[in-house]
């Protein structure tokens, strides 16, 4: 039997939530059907030792809803992978979301029906629903992957993916354990593995240039100022470039002393969050002169944390400047590597060869392991679509369409893919967002389009091939100009876990929130400018 319903939308993360409440709201029959086993999407997935926030939790909430801010109270100034998961779940007994959710179904293709005007979509059970519009919040960071490597199933220890962490409590005392990778992930896990665990060995293709967190709890007392500030902190991060507290300083790097450039970097460096990186010179993410000012400061502070001079070289990223990719923000991840039961792996010199029955052998020797902890990241932004066979018209693949790099208009819909709208797609500014802000803007932008083909008797929507062209083109000149086009990130769709990922392709939008919700906001004002709506 097939289910029918006017609106398909694929994710319960905090997207699907909203949308749903949005959607529903608006008086759509939505049903929203979720891979994991309950609300939240990375909240419920990223259950790993030391999961935290890098927005504070207090620019991450939903701000549609009185209730929702009145009663919830945060904990901690990045609270924790706990304490995030329970918001979710608080939000969707407040919404009363999970009855028009059903879980555990992950949707493996998506056609388009011509003839009938209709998504169909199978999942894994073979479930099968149609409607007419297909919404996706797959996520941007919810596809695991793993290296690509020989024997990944062959160990017979403890093994896990950050992404995929057991809801059980894993435990590290007394243990040998692995783990491989350095980003954001494996930054906090790394730090957190390191308090209690027997011996740690940490894998390390590629260091990150990260910045202190600086957490620290909230008072009842803060929470009910904080609870009295919402309008302003949202009408804040509405003006800044990712829609976070921090806004970058109007002066040019090298504009000021060598002195006074010092003192500014010092005192940023004391702040919590991405203050060092998103509230500092405005040209330092632009120019490479002023980059390498900021790059230099914080290679000092590696090196005036990490002992051994040796260890702190290799810490100390070479190929891209400070803040050219996403910065794990850590909270004493450098002192690890000053614990005598902590060593560093550089995969760069001895590459990973395989995994064994026992551990991990490298080109240049053989680890026995009780645990391998994978901290290998995700394919990115596009990766959650590339893993559903969505077809458009006339069976064309978006999967292959998107081979060489992605295509949208706005980040929200593809030209050949009718009446699918894609939340935080790619060239989506909600892919460099603290994100509830910039969830609440494209779901409130998609809400109003369905509205108004609605009150108009329109049932299609699809971008025009020029309106598709004139976006990609844009967002990729607006990425041109970062320093961060010219570096492998998950930014620009480099992952040597995905085959073919090996070509730099920039999926984020780098143009900013601001500019990115004044033209979703024009194209509105102009009758939806660029779809082609019947
Ligand atoms: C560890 C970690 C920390 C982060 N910290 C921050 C932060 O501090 N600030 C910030 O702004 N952002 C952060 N992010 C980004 C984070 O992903 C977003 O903040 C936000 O949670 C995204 O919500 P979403 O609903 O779009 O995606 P997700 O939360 O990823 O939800 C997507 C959902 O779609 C489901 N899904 C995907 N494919 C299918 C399918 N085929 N069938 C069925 N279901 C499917 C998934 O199971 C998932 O539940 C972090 C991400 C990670 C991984």
């Amino acid at each position: 039997m097939t289910e029918r319903h006017e609106i398909l939308l694929i994710g319960a993360g905090l997207t699907g939530m909203c949308a749903l409440y949005k959607l529903r709201s608006a008086g759509y029959d939505v049903r929203v059907y979720e891979a994991g086993g309950g609300v939240g999407g990375t909240w419920y997935w990223n259950r790993y030792p030391g999961a935290r926030f890098d927005s504070e939790s207090w620019t991450y909430i939903f701000s549609f809803d009185d209730e929702i801010l009145r009663e919830w109270n945060w904990s901690e100034q990045f609270s924790g992978q706990p304490e995030n998961l329970r918001y979710c779940e608080f939000v969707a007994d407040k919404l009363d979301l999970r009855r028009d959710i059903t879980f555990r179904e992950r949707a493996v293709s998506a056609h388009w029906d011509e003839r009938a005007g209709e998504w169909e979509v199978v999942f894994a059970s073979g479930r099968r629903a149609r409607a007419r519009f297909l919404v996706t919040a797959l996520g941007p960071l919810s596809a695991p992957t793993m290296p690509r490597i020989e024997g990944i199933g062959d160990f017979r220890g403890e093994c896990w993916h950050t992404g995929l962490w057991p809801h059980e409590p894993v435990r590290f005392e007394n243990k040998r354990v692995a783990v491989i990778g350095t980003g954001a992930s494996g930054v906090q896990a790394i730090t957190e593995i390191a308090k209690t665990v027997g011996e740690l060995t940490v894998f390390q293709r590629t260091p990150n240039w990260c910045a202190p967190l600086r957490n620290a709890p909230i008072s009842s007392e803060e929470m009910a100022r904080i609870r009295a500030g919402y309008t302003e902190i949202f009408a804040r991060c509405r003006e800044t470039y990712g829609c976070f507290i921090h806004a970058a300083d109007p002066r040019n790097a090298l504009d000021v002393t060598p002195p006074e450039r010092e003192a500014f970097y010092e005192k940023l460096y004391q702040l919590p969050g991405f203050a060092f990186w998103q509230g500092n010179f405005r040209d330092i993410l632009t120019d490479r002169a002023a980059n390498d000012t900021v790059t230099e400061f914080v290679t000092r502070k590696i090196r005036a944390r990490v002992r051994d001079p040796k260890l702190a070289d290799l810490l100390i990223p070479e190929d891209h400047g400070f803040g050219t990719r996403r910065v794990p923000l850590e909270s004493g991840y450098y002192e690890v590597y000053n614990q005598p039961n902590v060593a560093l792996v550089d995969l760069r010199a001895t590459p990973l060869v395989r995994v064994t029955a026992t551990g991990l052998r490298t080109s240049a020797r053989e680890y026995e392991f009780d645990m391998i902890v994978y901290a290998t990241g995700f394919d990115a932004i596009t990766g959650a679509f590339d893993r559903i066979d969505i077809q458009g018209r006339g069976g064309r693949r978006l999967k292959e369409k998107w081979a060489d790099g992605a295509r949208t208009y706005l980040g929200l819909q593809i030209e050949g893919f009718p009446n699918l709208l894609t939340l935080i797609g790619p060239h989506n500014a909600a892919t460099f967002c603290n994100m509830p802000r910039c969830i609440e803007q494209n779901v409130d932008w998609v809400t109003d389009l369905l509205v108004h083909m609605r009150a108009r008797g329109l049932t299609r929507v699809e971008a025009s091939p020029g309106a598709e062209q004139s976006w990609t083109a844009h967002a990729n000149e607006a990425a041109s100009r970062l320093l961060a086009s010219k570096v492998d990130s998950w930014m620009t769709r480099v992952n040597r876990n995905v085959a073919g990922h090996d070509k730099r392709t920039f999926v984020a939008y780098a143009g900013g929130a601001p500019r990115y919700r004044q033209k979703c906001d024009e194209v509105a004002a102009r009758g939806y400018e660029g779809f082609v709506l019947d």
